[in-house]
Parts: C-alpha cells; structure tokens; sequence
C-alpha cells in the first residue's frame, strides 16, 4: 500500500502531452496551445477614435472655455470602416466615429458631448488632454510581439483575442481518447427494472458525466460480467481506441475481482495497487504500450473521488494544462471528525462562509457505497492518514473541484 501523495506523483508521472493537431479557432477551446503565438500585426492596426466626436490639433482646442469656445471649421467626415484622406489644417475638424481611423494632422477626438455643430463650424466649448480619445496603433498587440506562450489554455477571452490577430486555425495537444468500462456480474442498466441481487450501473453514468465537463473524446463501453473472457476481449477492445481506459470494480482481492489479473495477462505494468487512502484503497493504476488504465473500486463514492483526485489532474496534464490541481483551500470543520489512523481520509462536504471563514460541514454519511452524500457536496476534506480526531472548528485542507482551477494564472490557482 502506497501513501496518497505518492501515488498521486506516480499518477502524474505518467501523464504526458499526446502530439499537436492544428485546429480551426472556435475546435481549441478548452485546449491548449502547443506554442508561442506571435502577432504579424498591430492592434488596434492604425490609432483611432474611442469616441464619437470631432478629430482636432490639440493647440486649437487647448483654451476653449464655454464663454470662449474653440471655433473650427467642419471639413469632412470618417466613419468606422472609413477613411479621411486629406490632412487636417490648422482651425479645422473632421467628424469622426467610434473606431474609425484618425486622420493626418490631427492628435486628439473632442467627445461630441463638448461641442456644438452650426453649419460647417464646430464650437468646442471645453478643452480635452492631449491626445485625448485617441486609441494607439499596437496599444493592445504589438506587430512582433508575444501574445500566448506555449501551455496557454484557450479560454473564451483567448479566442477572442486570435480572432482579433486573424488566426482562423491554431496548433494546440491533441485531446486524449478516454474510455470507461464497468465490471460486476450484479449490474443492471438503468432502465430495467429491478431484480433481486442486482444493482443497477451508476458508475458509468458518473464518470461519463464528469468526462463530458473535460475537453476529452470518451467512448463508452458498458459494463460486462466477472468472466476472464469477457473482460479481456472487452480490454483489448477497449484499448485498441483509447489513450485512457477507465475501468470500475474488480481491483479487490476477492475471487470475482478480474481487473488486475485479465490486464497483468495481457502484459499490463503495474505503476501501483492499494493507496492509503479512504475510499478508494483498492485503486490500481497500470500502464499498457503507451496507454493508462485506472483500475478504480467498483463503490461509486470511491469512483468519483478517485476520478478527480487521480483521472482528472491527469486528463488535463495530459491536455497540456500548468494548472491540473484541485483549489486548494483551508476550512474549520463543523462538528469536527473522528477515525482510524494509517489512511487519508476525504471527506465530502460542502463550504460556506462565515465571519469571513471557510466552514466546512459533511455533506451526509461518508460510506463508500452513499453516493447521494457526493450529489450534496461542493468540495472534499483531506484528513491525514495520522490524525485520529478533530475537533470541531479545527482547521482542515480542502480541495475544491471548480473550472477556476484552471485558470491561466502565473500563481496557479487560487
Ligand atoms: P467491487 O470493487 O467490484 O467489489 O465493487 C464494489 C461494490 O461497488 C459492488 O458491490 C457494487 O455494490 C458497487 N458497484 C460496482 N460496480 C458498480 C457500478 N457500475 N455502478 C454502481 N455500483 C457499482
Ligand atoms: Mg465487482
């Protein structure tokens, strides 16, 4: 039996980038770049107008008071998408609007709001700074510059940002091809009734449903019963697609428990087996050809911490993501917790603040059978494996599951 923070390293050990493919923009999101992004252009690509208003020489305009307006003369117009082609004089003023290039001549916009329009002339009735209203070409993105580097994850903001330099397709890593597969001669598919001794299959719902809110392909390959054929034509099948085969049951010692056995015969290396860690001890971990299978417990509490603990950092190292850690938070425990020393426990709870503390309070029985008490829960409590007993309001490490944990932050995550 190895400790949770070992195996977690030899977890992420494994878990290695899987090539590069050139996507169209909107494909990438989620994904990240497999290089350094540099823009072939300015932007804004020319200086211009963050108002509607009049295009000026300061000098004219610098003394303007509403006794003592500014008087220009209205030489012309340059709309967004246009362009004034003469050069502003001394005393004259072109109008110009929102994002439209300022014109030869001219340093400043005076927002419409300070003016006046009589005819061809425009009074000026208040003085604006230098260069006021006057967005510079390259203030955004400079021509040459470095705009992403290498391991940027493509948010929403950042597709913007390569839609803004005219990248239409984008090299990022590849997307790993997951699978699941359940094992256990009791399982019925949800939709049938009922029968005695059975139960019916949650697990592969669970962990398809928390692959889908990954940037991953998943193919779903069912749940199969305890028999060493069935379960090695269903590996190799399996293997036969996928980067990661996440498998359910039948990694404990008992008789029917299949997994590792049926992988160590078709050649499968053992990474490890049996983490200090409650649930999830009997999770094993193998690696085959150039692939990985979590072998994890067939409880399905055990099923979903052991996916984000172990699958998910995975997956989203594999995808290329600095930022592949839960959030990790401090929190006082309420009505504090006891157990037994020599393994981790994780605890599902749910966090709230209170005078300006995070309280963590147990989501609901923590058996490794009761997955309603997951559905409950927003976050999990790491208690060590030699603490005994907590008292209430004692502080505990809390890992928290949220999207902001992938954030691009230099400082990683919150
Ligand atoms: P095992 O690790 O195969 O001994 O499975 C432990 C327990 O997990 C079983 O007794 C079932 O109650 C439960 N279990 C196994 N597979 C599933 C599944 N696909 N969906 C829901 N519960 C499961
Ligand atoms: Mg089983």
């Amino acid at each position: 039996m190895i400790s949770y923070p070992e195996a977690k390293k030899s977890t992420l050990k494994l878990a290695k980038t899987l090539g590069v493919v050139d996507l169209p923009l909107l494909e990438a999101l989620n994904l990240v770049l497999s290089e350094d992004v540099i823009s072939d252009v300015n932007i804004p690509p020319f200086d211009n107008s963050a108002m509607d208003g009049y295009a000026v020489r300061w000098t004219d305009i610098s003394n303007a008071t509403s006794e003592n307006p500014a008087i220009l003369e209205l030489v012309g117009e340059v709309p967004a998408g246009g362009v004034f082609d003469e050069k502003v004089l001394k005393g004259q003023a072109v109008a110009i609007f929102t994002g439209a290039p300022i014109p030869d001549g001219a340093d400043t916009v005076v927002q419409v709001e300070l003016t006046k329009k009589e005819d061809s002339k425009v009074f000026v009735y208040k003085p604006v700074v230098k260069g006021a209203n006057v967005r510079l070409a390259g203030e955004d993105i400079n021509e040459g510059g470095k705009v992403f580097t290498e391991g940027t994850r493509i948010t929403p903001e950042v597709v913007g940002v390569l839609a803004s330099i005219g990248r239409s397709r984008i090299r990022v890593y590849r997307k790993p091809v997951t699978g699941i597969i359940s094992t256990g001669s009791e399982l019925l598919e949800i939709d049938e009734p009922f029968q005695d001794g059975k139960i019916r299959n949650s697990n592969t719902y669970l962990l398809r449903a928390l692959l889908k809110e990954l940037p991953v392909e998943t193919f779903n390959f069912g749940f199969i019963e305890d028999n060493p054929e069935v379960v090695r034509k269903a590996f190799e099948k399996a293997l036969s697609v996928v980067d990661v085969l996440i498998t359910t049951g039948g990694v404990s010692v008992g008789e029917y428990d299949l997994v590792k056995k049926v992988l160590e015969e078709m050649g499968a290396e053992l990474v490890f087996w049996k983490v200090a860690q409650k649930p999830g001890k009997p999770m094993a971990l193998y690696s085959w050809q150039d692939k990985v299978v979590f072998g994890l417990p067939g409880n399905p509490a055990a099923v979903h911490i052991c996916f984000l603990e172990y699958v998910r950092p995975f997956v989203l190292k594999s995808l290329g993501y600095k930022n592949f850690e839960p959030v990790k938070l401090k929190a006082r425990i309420k009505g504090g917790h006891r157990k037994k020393t020599g393994r981790l426990n994780f605890i599902r709870v749910f966090l709230t603040e209170k005078d300006g503390e995070l309280v963590a309070t147990k989501a609901g029985a923590q058996g490794s059978g009761v997955l309603s008490t997951s559905a409950r829960a927003n976050a999990l409590a790491l208690i060590p494996e030699e603490v005994d007993f907590l008292r209430e309001d004692e502080e505990v490490e809390i890992h928290y599951f949220d999207s902001l944990s992938l954030s691009n932050s230099e400082e990683g995550p919150i």
